[in-house]
């Protein structure tokens, strides 16, 4: 992302629009583009040009428990995307299927790991 270069009159038609819709305009700026960010009605805040919500976090800490929490739903959709790999391999004549159950079930395994950690994590 960090060599490609801002089209300042996208930027601008969509900050324009962002202010129609009624959106309110933050100092807080998009880590990506630069891009002032809008906070939505729903409170949802978004840079407008690279079309991105943006979690403001006020400290070190709480920055470090974002980037926990997305490289855990990472892992998770990795894992989704294995095992939706290996279910397609699936044959129901082949006897390679205990093989690929096996590793389906231990990624599964490992899925509902993840998935309680992200859980638990909510409830903090
Ligand atoms: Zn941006």
């Amino acid at each position: 992302m960090g060599s490609k270069t801002i089209d300042e009159e996208e930027k601008f038609r969509k900050m324009s629009s962002a202010l129609k819709r009624g959106w309110t305009m933050l100092h807080d700026t998009c880590p990506r583009c630069g891009t002032p960010l809008f906070k939505k009605p729903s409170g949802e805040i978004i840079c407008v040009y690279c079309n991105i919500p943006v979690k403001l976090v006020s400290s070190e800490e709480e920055a470090e428990e974002v980037r926990i929490e997305l490289a855990l739903r990472h892992v998770r959709a990795n894992l989704i995307r294995y095992l939706s790999h290996l279910s397609d391999k699936l044959e129901p004549s082949e006897n390679e299927d205990l093989d690929i159950l096996t590793r389906m079930n231990t990624a599964a395994g490992v899925l509902l790991k993840v998935e309680n950690m992200i859980y638990r994590r909510r409830l903090k």
